[in-house]
């Protein structure tokens, strides 16, 4: 038989989503593992949301829409953005899709052609990578070391620019190092961006994340210039508890990149679900009491994470300021035997982890990173302790 795609078989499935789905496998096996995989906040959708998608279904509303979404909940995006961000997206330059996972995806095939660069910060969430390939472009790795706060620098980003590079994508707050981007340090990489004539790919997908009072800046509040450059990519998975949803949304500052982008998405998943749109417009618009609670109850528990696993001789972490991931450090821990197993990386790291110490924990070798693992917090105090003693364990019995 013929080959199947050459760019497409390459493509590996996704590391964060094989962590999880491991662990849901070994739980249902009976094996008591606990899990700190996927990043999915584990608190429930709230209920004012869930109604208001219930009762879109009972009003009929069960068909197609328009490909971008409806013109209410294109509005509402706009709006929110204002209040939140102090930033001008006009509704028609909104495209609303089946997540920010394929918004993202969907920027991708509009911006590039085959062989265009995209710069992307290392460590990276494994998704930009994929995405940049899956559609013929080429990642162009910059490494943001834990010493620099797992950031770029403008003379970094200068550095890594050829007359084929299009894009930079930028994760603020970030997944999975938890770093945010000031205002000082965004616009420094901005200015880059448009003497360079860049798109700027932002996905600011948890900014309603930020901890200690950190203010959040959207690299779309640095002026006209910026704006009309950036992709600001974004959704209610993370703010609104809503991962299985799959709502999210591109604000485009450019209105020939939401044209094409619909165009395209009007060929292939038209739009989403109807009645998922009136749960977002419901998250969007409704009583935003939700987004602050759970922001409170995540920051308790990167605290207690953070200085617990400093606690712990071999590994260390850095204080992320957002999102809910935290890097834990095991350069220590390269070259020592572990459950019978010699650590080279964090792919061997988190294979014995998980078999024998019992605990899911994401390798960041697919993200970049391969001396560090990923701990999402967004699971139980409860979860958290026990993952650190089983940890504490682990690494005592060698
Ligand atoms: N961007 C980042 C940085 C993420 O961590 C995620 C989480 N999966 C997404 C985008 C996609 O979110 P969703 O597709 O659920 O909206
Ligand atoms: N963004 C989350 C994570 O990084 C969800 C899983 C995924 O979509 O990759 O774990």
């Amino acid at each position: 038989m013929k080959e199947l795609s050459k760019i497409n078989s390459r493509v590996q499935a996704s590391s964060t989503l094989a962590v999880d789905a491991r662990y849901k496998q070994m739980k249902a096996d009976g094996i008591p593992v606990v899990g700190f995989g996927a990043g999915e906040p584990d608190f429930d959708t709230p209920d004012h949301i869930k109604q208001a998608g219930i009762q879109a279904i009972l009003d009929n509303q069960t068909r197609y829409t328009p490909t971008a979404g409806t013109t209410p909940l294109r509005k509402a995006v706009s709006a929110r953005l204002k209040e939140d961000l102090g930033v001008e997206f006009p509704w028609d330059c909104i495209v609303v899709s089946s997540g920010a996972k394929h918004c993202l995806y969907a920027v991708m095939y509009t911006l590039l052609d085959p062989g265009d660069g995209v710069i992307l910060p290392a460590p990276y969430w494994v998704s930009y990578a994929e995405q940049i390939r899956m559609t013929g472009g080429v990642p162009v790795i910059v490494d943001a070391p834990e010493s620099q706060n797992f950031k770029i620098s403008p003379a970094q980003l200068e550095a890594a620019i050829t007359p084929r590079t299009k894009a930079l994508v930028l994760n603020n707050p970030s997944n999975p190092t938890g770093m945010i981007y000031s205002r000082e340090e965004l616009q420094g990489l901005a200015d880059v961006c448009v003497r360079h004539d860049l798109y700027i790919i932002s996905d600011e997908i948890y900014y309603t994340l930020c901890y200690d009072g950190k203010p959040f800046t959207s690299m779309a509040a640095l002026g006209e210039e910026v704006r009309k450059r950036c992709i600001l990519i974004n959704g209610v998975s993370k703010a609104y508890a809503m991962t299985g949803w799959r709502c999210g949304y591109a604000a485009c500052g450019d209105k020939r990149v939401a044209t094409v982008m619909s165009n395209c998405l009007s060929h292939s998943t038209g739009s989403i679900g109807a009645m998922n749109q009136a749960a977002m417009l419901e998250a969007l618009t409704g009583p935003q009491d939700s987004v602050e609670e759970m922001r409170r109850v995540f920051q308790e528990r990167r605290d207690y994470l953070v200085s617990r696993l400093n606690q712990i001789e071999g590994v260390s972490c850095i204080r992320p300021e957002g999102a809910f991931y935290v890097m834990m450090n095991l350069e220590k821990l390269v070259g020592r035997t572990l459950g019978g197993r010699v650590i080279r990386d964090a792919d061997d790291f988190s294979m014995v982890f998980l078999e024998k110490g019992l605990v899911a924990v994401v390798s960041c070798c697919g993200f970049g990173a391969p001396n560090f693992v990923r701990w999402s917090y967004a699971v139980s105090m409860d979860t958290i302790r026990e993952g650190l003693d089983r940890l504490e364990r682990f690494l005592k019995e060698g």
